[in-house]
């Protein structure tokens, strides 16, 4: 048990979480932020940021997010890496926070968790899983040089990740559910324009073959029913994210996709406890508005903090 009482704690080191942390700690919040593996999130796992405001010509997800991480350490941020929050115990004017190994208290708590990738659900896939079959395209991609491989899913992380991922395979496939991508449209007609990107419509994953590592995958178009398999050397898997709430799923209240719903100033429904980022209930999830919920969920803990000196 840590006996200091924290103003502030963040849960999840992402983007929304290092933007709060930035704020609170500049308004001289003691503040101390815990992630679950190393501070960054989601945006470590792309290459190039194109959309982030400021940059003319991108800025690599690592560098941006490095970035973050120093701007909070200037502030004075502490860190807790590595550590898991379990549970979340009002207790009084304070929270107890428990993770693995250590308690931590405070006055104030922001949830940052966003999600985790969504699986296709096959016991295949787990079973390969770390032997061709990744959900991280630049933590993998290098490994697939020459390579024949399949990318699932039909948003803007599958198609982004896709065109990433013809930097070093032969030819990437994009399996996806429907005859339409969800994806941005500037990244359909760049994943269209690309020459090693080839399509399969209508289609589902039903199995990943192989035993010690990716051999191919069994498709079955959702139109006719029909079942087909060829050979590919990796399957990477973009068909979104479930939200990292299961710790507070009997605590707060979430949306029917177990989202945290939060009001404008994105407080829950417990008074002191504010969620930002991937993890809240919207519809748009961005690098950018990610920081501004970090930016908001900050002053708004600030002033719930002031109200109750
Ligand atoms: P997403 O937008 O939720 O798209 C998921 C895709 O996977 C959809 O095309 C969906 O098909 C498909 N899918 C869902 N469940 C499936 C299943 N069980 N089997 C097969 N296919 C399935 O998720 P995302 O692409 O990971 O993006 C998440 C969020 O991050 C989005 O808000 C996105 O805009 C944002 N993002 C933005 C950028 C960028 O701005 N450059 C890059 C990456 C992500 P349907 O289309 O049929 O529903």
């Amino acid at each position: 048990m840590n006996d200091e009482i924290f103003d502030v704690v963040i849960i999840g080191g992402g983007p929304a979480g290092l933007t709060a942390g930035i704020y609170t700690a500049r308004e001289t919040l003691k503040t101390i932020l815990l992630e679950k593996e190393l501070t960054g999130g989601q945006p470590t796992k792309v290459d190039i940021l194109e959309n982030y405001p400021g940059f003319l010509d991108g800025i690599l997800g690592m560098e941006l997010m490095d970035k973050m991480r120093a701007q909070a350490e200037k502030f004075n941020v502490k860190f807790g890496e590595f550590e898991d929050v379990r549970a979340i115990i009002p207790e009084g004017k304070t929270f107890r926070l428990v993770t693995e190994n250590n308690e931590y208290v405070s006055r104030a708590v922001i949830i940052s968790t966003g999600g985790l990738p969504r699986l296709i659900g096959l016991e295949s896939e787990k079973a390969l899983f770390g032997k061709g079959v990744s959900y991280c395209a630049v933590c993998d991609g290098p490994f697939y040089k020459n390579a024949d491989i399949v990318v699932v899913g039909g948003g803007d992380a599958a198609v982004q990740e896709g065109i990433y991922l013809t930097k070093f395979a032969k030819k990437v496939t994009i399996i996806h559910r429907r005859d339409q991508l969800r994806a941005q449209p500037i990244l359909q007609q760049r994943a269209f324009d690309n020459e090693k990107i080839a399509f399969k419509w209508d289609s589902v994953v039903t199995e990943i073959l192989g035993s010690d590592h990716v051999e191919g995958v069994e498709i079955r178009n959702v139109k006719t029913g029909e079942k087909s398999r060829f050979a590919v050397d990796g399957v990477f898997v973009f068909i979104g994210w479930l939200p990292n709430t299961s710790f507070v799923k009997d605590l707060l209240k979430l949306d029917r996709d177990g989202y945290i719903i939060t009001g404008e100033h994105m407080e829950t429904s417990v008074k002191g406890i504010f969620a930002i980022g991937d993890v809240r209930s919207k519809k748009y999830r961005q690098i950018a508005n990610a920081i501004g919920d970090g930016a908001n969920g900050a002053l708004a803990a600030s002033d719930y903090l002031a109200e109750r000196k």
